[in-house]
């Protein structure tokens, strides 16, 4: 069993260490890496570390908007849609401006991407049908670096591809090999309410792309045939309807 839930075991974890203070480093996705087993990665609470830090980071801002002053004090883990929900085949709108509300879900969004764990999440994950996405793919054992984006839009998409096995918190247990451009150029509005422009490569590039995906209702499913969607669909209605007894 993969640890893609929250911590099962937090009377077991280490307690998180207080972070070292972050610059100003932005990093980023949702189930664009191949989930951690619990063998590969050691068993202490990311999520609370992660969770700590990050709001530390967000902290340290200077707190030249208005959003800032309203960091939410208590961060939510949001629950997850999965197949065979509707929902997830939604087309998001753009967000109007980034005000508590934005800023306040963009912090559930982060605890719930931590907590899953993933290296990103869409804001339709979670059920709200905007144009938010959150990620983080620092490795472990680094400091995080949480990236949050609003109304993001591919500026360019480098010539080169890069194949990567992925996976996704809205359909647990499968990967699929994928093909993207291996940079991307996005734009976006930031925490801040601020308009960022970044250049990614590697990892943090394919994490931007399938989340972006998420925000025009696309699935990492619809990279495969049609014979192997319609399987893996069918199969998420099974277990849907077993749950629902
Ligand atoms: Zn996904």
């Amino acid at each position: 069993m993969q640890h893609q839930l929250a911590c099962r075991a937090r009377d077991r974890c280490e307690p998180p260490a207080l972070p070292q203070p972050v610059g100003a480093r932005a990093r980023p996705i949702d189930g664009g890496d191949a989930a951690p087993t619990p063998a590969a990665r050691p068993h202490i609470c990311r999520s609370s570390q992660k969770a700590i830090a990050t709001f530390a980071i967000f902290q340290a801002m200077p707190l030249t908007s208005a959003a800032a002053f309203h960091m939410s004090s208590v961060m939510a883990v949001l629950p997850i849609i999965t197949l065979p929900d509707p929902v997830l085949r939604k087309i998001s709108d753009p967000v109007e401006r980034v005000d508590d509300a934005v800023v306040k879900l963009m912090d559930d969004m982060l605890e719930t991407m931590y907590a899953a764990p993933g290296v990103g999440l869409a804001a339709i994950q979670v059920g709200v049908p905007k144009r938010i996405v959150v990620l983080d793919t620092a490795d472990d054992g680094e400091p995080p670096r949480p990236i949050a984006m609003a109304n993001p839009e591919i500026v360019a998409l480098g010539s080169k591809t890069r194949l990567h096995e992925e996976g996704c918190l809205s359909i647990p247990d499968v990967r699929v090999d994928i093909e993207r451009p291996d940079t991307v150029t996005v734009r976006y509005l930031d925490r801040m309410g601020k308009e960022q422009e970044i250049e990614a490569d590697g990892l943090l590039a394919t994490a931007i792309q399938h989340e972006l995906d998420h925000l025009d209702g696309q699935l990492i499913i619809d990279f495969l045939t049609r014979l192997k969607r319609d399987i893996i669909i069918r199969k998420f209605k099974k277990q849907s309807r077993e749950a629902r007894g």
